[in-house]
């Protein structure tokens, strides 16, 4: 019931396309993420790397090679239970329509102090205890009351509060100004220190200390090394 326990991530030579009528959109990509590593992901517009994200998630047809997990193959993994236990926190996050309490805890298995210490880890402690009715207040539909930024701080702290061995960051394009991108990575180094983070980013200074850097280009893997050695 604790899978996953270390976060490791196969990738073994998957090809990755929306539709059989598609052409992939991934090619022959192979990686290994070993457990509690840091891992950048870079590479054009359009080069495949959420489509390498969604395909963790299994939202996309993986018709070659497979994915596993702590040497579990994914594709054995009932979809809702991969989908509670890989968190991602994607480019343009949704809130649902609901209190911030069911925003971060929808199946409400946390107690308030839990809650508040997920909402100071994503320092956004402030900008709810500012709120009238504070961890019941209504988030309006899709989140139009936070920035992009703070959507995907709520996203952080949801995650944190599943405890998720593996987070993925799927970082915001050109909109997010350098601080908001810098309290991101900061946010989720804190929250996420032993845990296999994934991180998707715009500029490669965001992902210079991680431990592997993996740069694609038009669906295949160009590049994956250590950051010192690219
Ligand atoms: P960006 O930096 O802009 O976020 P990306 O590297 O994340 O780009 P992807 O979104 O993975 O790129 O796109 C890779 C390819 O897959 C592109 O050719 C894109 O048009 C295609 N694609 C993405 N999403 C879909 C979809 N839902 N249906 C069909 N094709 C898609
Ligand atoms: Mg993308």
């Amino acid at each position: 019931p604790d899978w996953p326990t270390d976060g490791d991530i196969k990738i073994e030579n998957i090809s990755v396309r929306y539709d059989p009528s598609l052409e992939p959109v991934l090619r022959d990509v192979s990686i290994h993420f070993k457990g509690g590593q840091r891992v950048g992901i870079c590479g054009r517009t359009g080069s495949g790397k959420s489509s390498l994200a969604a395909s963790l998630f299994q939202i996309v047809d993986t018709f070659k090679g497979r994915i596993l997990i702590d040497g579990v193959d994914i594709s054995h993994i009932p979809l809702l239970t991969l989908r509670k236990r890989l968190s991602i926190i994607p480019q343009d996050p949704v809130l649902f329509q609901g209190t911030i309490r069911f925003n971060l805890d929808p199946e409400n298995l946390r107690s308030d102090d839990e809650i508040w210490e997920a909402l100071e880890i994503a320092q956004l402690k402030q900008v709810v205890t500012e709120l009238d009715m504070q961890l019941d207040a209504d988030i309006s539909e899709d989140g139009v009351n936070f920035s992009l930024g703070q959507r995907q701080l709520f996203c952080i702290a949801r995650a944190f509060l599943r405890k998720s061995r593996i987070l993925l960051m799927d970082e915001a394009t050109a909109s997010i100004d350098l601080k908001t991108d810098k309290l991101l990575q900061d946010v989720v180094a804190t929250a996420f220190a032993d845990r296999t983070v994934i991180t998707i980013a715009h500029r490669i200074s965001t992902i210079l200390d991680s431990d592997t850097v993996v740069v694609l280009s038009d669906g295949r893997v160009v590049e994956y090394d250590t950051p010192e050695n690219l």
